[in-house]
């Protein structure tokens, strides 16, 4: 089934501010709550405005939707955490409901019990993982594969995540009957509520393991320090992350294992300061040089390269060299290397240097006098 865009189905417009979001959820809510409302449908549309208003109602996944649609919102919150956070009970308090619509009163009221669900059953899923690493420069430039050791949480490779002795099954719960939930339904003034609450015997899992697994003791996931091999991409910079999907926690049988985030930390170079693409650096030249220009020297990622010096330079005068900085990250071609000169004045002179200093400093003076 294609989902209705979430500002079509509260009919307000894509600039709504939030108080309008919420005048207009809380007329179609008191419209359509199934307890006010008797209709073949109205609790189908019930659901869909509320997580409607769930989800534009709050900063962040409003921003989600807007950004990727549908999509942003199914691949980042489960359908509870889309609820999570929502107000329910400012918009229903005092008008004729007599218990508070927290989030788990409107959740299990209507969702959790999934009557008339009409999208597929999210899987449970495992916590996102962190790991810093810490690079030179010099891998930054090239890229680098490596491997790296993650302690996390697995499935159980003996048992593949039963929990059951191998050659052993897990037996269906006869306390919930294998649904792993159990129902308690009471009759109130405004009709039927249905609590819905995890079976205490098998922890929803809805099998009974008998006889454990004896890597695991049943749990059917292990600790393990997992060796993971990335590669860090050319021209990444500080702080940059890389996700591999599912290499994250495992928390259990039925679940979704989450991401490993892998944040890149690029050590400082003793000589280079990088600012995006590009390098900066300090030399010193000679005031011959700096006085007749010279070619010289000058250290890049890639070895040494002639930088021209012109004739007459200041001190403090930068240069480009084209190309010799990092490589643009995802795309081609490299930022550049900018060059200050410093200009050293000699600081001990030998007898003749200073004699011929003192006859340059002589014909300096006629020159000026020249021009
Ligand atoms: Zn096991
Ligand atoms: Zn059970």
């Amino acid at each position: 089934m294609t989902k209705r865009d979430y500002y079509e189905i509260l009919g307000i417009d894509k600039n709504a501010g939030k108080s309008e979001i919420k005048k207009t959820y809380r007329k179609l809510a008191l419209k359509y709550h199934p307890d006010k409302n008797p209709d073949k449908g109205a609790e189908e549309k019930f659901k869909g405005i509320s997580e409607a208003y769930a989800v534009l109602y709050d900063d962040e996944k409003r921003k989600m939707y807007d950004m990727y649609g549908h999509a942003g919102i199914d691949q980042r919150y489960s359908y509870e955490d889309i609820f999570r956070g929502a107000d329910f009970g400012d918009i229903f308090r005092g008008r004729g409901f007599d218990f508070d619509f927290g989030f788990d009163d409107i959740f299990e009221r209507f969702f959790g019990h999934r009557m008339g669900f009409d999208r597929r059953p999210r899987a449970r899923r495992g916590s996102d993982l962190r790991y810093d690493i810490e690079i030179g420069l010099e891998d930054a430039y090239k890229g680098l594969e490596t491997e790296i050791n993650v302690p996390r949480t697995e499935i159980c490779n003996v048992c593949n995540g039963s929990g059951a002795k191998p050659g052993t099954e897990p037996k269906t719960c006869p306390h919930c009957n294998g649904a792993g939930q159990m129902r308690v339904s009471r009759r109130t003034a405004f009709g039927m509520f249905t609590q819905v609450s995890t079976c205490s015997k098998c922890n929803g899992q809805g099998t009974i393991v008998e006889e454990l697994c004896p890597s695991c003791r049943g749990r059917g996931t292990i600790q393990k320090t997992r060796k993971i091999e990335i590669r860090i991409p050319r021209g990444v910079d500080e702080g940059a992350q890389l996700r591999l999907a599912g290499q994250g926690e495992y928390p259990g049988k039925g679940a979704k294992s989450g991401d490993l985030y892998v944040v890149i930390h690029v050590k400082d170079h003793p000589k280079f300061k990088r600012r995006g693409a590009d390098f900066y650096q300090k030399i010193d030249i000679s005031f011959t040089d700096a006085a007749l220009g010279e070619k010289i020297d000058v250290e890049t990622l890639e070895g040494n390269e002639k930088l021209k010096i012109s004739e007459g330079t200041d001190s403090g005068e930068i240069f480009r060299l084209n190309n010799k900085g990092m490589p643009w990250l995802n795309s081609r071609g490299y930022g550049d290397m900018y060059v200050e000169v410093h200009v050293k004045t000699p600081k001990k002179l030998g007898r003749r240097t200073r004699k011929i200093l003192e006859e340059l400093e002589k014909e300096l003076k006629n020159d000026e006098r020249k021009y």
